[in-house]
């Protein structure tokens, strides 16, 4: 039987002292974490980009097939793609909960130790947050803070016209990731001996459950010399991202569809639960991967990078995107996004 301690037993900052614990200091720019009013930074000189997410169970996530490792890891990791997004290289964060006490302590412990992981694999410290009751569902609130070059950062605003428009890693996996997810979650429910069928979507569940914010393609960029003119991180697909690109930068663009990144898992996902890859790439959220638009003549050097595909390029076209298909028709990209209300 596992261990179950009552929040009640340890309070507020018996848990506090517990995570304080777990989470030592390890960038030289904290200069105080957790345990005074307010941490303190030293910036260095350098630019202090910040970026918040706010997770709440029910809607941003089901603890029904989400453990609370992964979720730990994925609330941090997706702030670290936002300040990735901008090519600056993430160092704090700060994480505020809401709990209800159908959390035992050992479940909050199992949480924080995937914030550990990221903060181990990201390099970045915990240094403070707030703790309350919640009377519904599980809040979470992850701060990131990071640190870049005012030459070097990248805004979505400033993109230009024929500029190489290239994407990181493969898309959609996520998305068919959830919907795999979803459908065991109605078959679990309405027959709780039926055992979950998803040994053959590995890949696609973990890229739904184990986001990784991909600051190995920031580090790789800045190391061959290349600054994006624009970026931004796919959290809600391509096309939303890329129409948010274009309409900052008042520009257009045009992707190629033979030239989109879709992993084999996810082909065969999609096909099997009978949704479109090319939709999912498009429209399906939360791949995490890096958008961004580079001048031409990087165009040697990012043709070497292994995990960047080149999809297209920004045109004259003002806030229209494109989709080019095989068959030579060229589709208005749209974006529904997620609504959230
Ligand atoms: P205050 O009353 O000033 O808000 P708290 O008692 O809430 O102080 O917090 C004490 C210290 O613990 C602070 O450094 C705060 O940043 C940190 N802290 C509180 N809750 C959390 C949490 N959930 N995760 C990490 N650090 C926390
Ligand atoms: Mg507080």
């Amino acid at each position: 039987m596992e261990q179950r301690t009552e929040l009640s037993t340890i309070g507020e900052f018996g848990l506090i002292n517990r995570i304080a614990a777990k989470f030592p200091i390890t960038q030289p720019e904290t200069m105080k974490g957790i345990g005074d009013d307010a941490a303190v930074i030293d910036a260095k000189g350098k630019k202090v980009v910040v970026s918040t997410d706010l997770l709440i169970e029910g809607v941003h996530f089901d603890l029904i097939y989400t453990p609370l490792l992964h979720l730990g890891y994925k609330a941090v990791a997706v702030n670290v793609s936002d300040i990735a997004a901008m090519n600056a290289i993430p160092k704090q964060i700060t994480v505020s909960l809401g709990l209800s006490n159908r959390f035992s302590v050992e479940a909050i412990e199992e949480l924080y130790e995937g914030m550990r992981l990221a903060c181990e694999a990201y390099q970045i410290d915990l240094i403070g947050g707030d703790t309350s009751s919640s009377r519904s569902g599980l809040v979470i609130s992850v701060t990131a803070l990071g640190l870049g070059e005012e030459a070097t950062l990248a805004y979505r605003n400033k993109a230009q016209a024929n500029d190489i428009i290239c994407v990181t890693g493969d898309l959609g996996a996520a998305y068919l990731g959830l919907q795999a997810l979803e459908r065991e979650k109605q078959v679990f429910l309405a027959n709780p001996a039926m055992q979950p069928e998803l040994q053959d979507k590995d890949y696609v569940v973990g890229r739904q459950l184990k986001p990784e914010a991909r600051m190995d393609i920031i580090h790789e960029l800045n190391a061959l010399s290349i600054v994006p003119t624009a970026m931004i991180d796919v959290s809600d697909g391509l096309a939303s991202e890329l129409l948010h690109i274009c309409q900052q930068s008042n520009i257009g663009g045009v992707i190629f569809e033979d030239k989109i990144p879709i992993d084999d898992q996810t082909y065969l996902t999609a096909t099997e639960m009978n949704l479109s890859p090319m939709t999912a790439a498009l429209n399906g959220g939360e791949d995490y991967e890096l958008l961004f638009t580079v001048q031409q003549s990087d165009y040697e050097k990012i043709k070497n990078m292994t995990d960047v595909s080149i999809i297209g390029y920004m045109t004259h076209d003002v806030e229209l995107a494109h989709l080019m298909m095989k068959s030579g028709s060229l589709v208005k990209l749209t974006a529904p996004g997620y609504v959230h209300f």
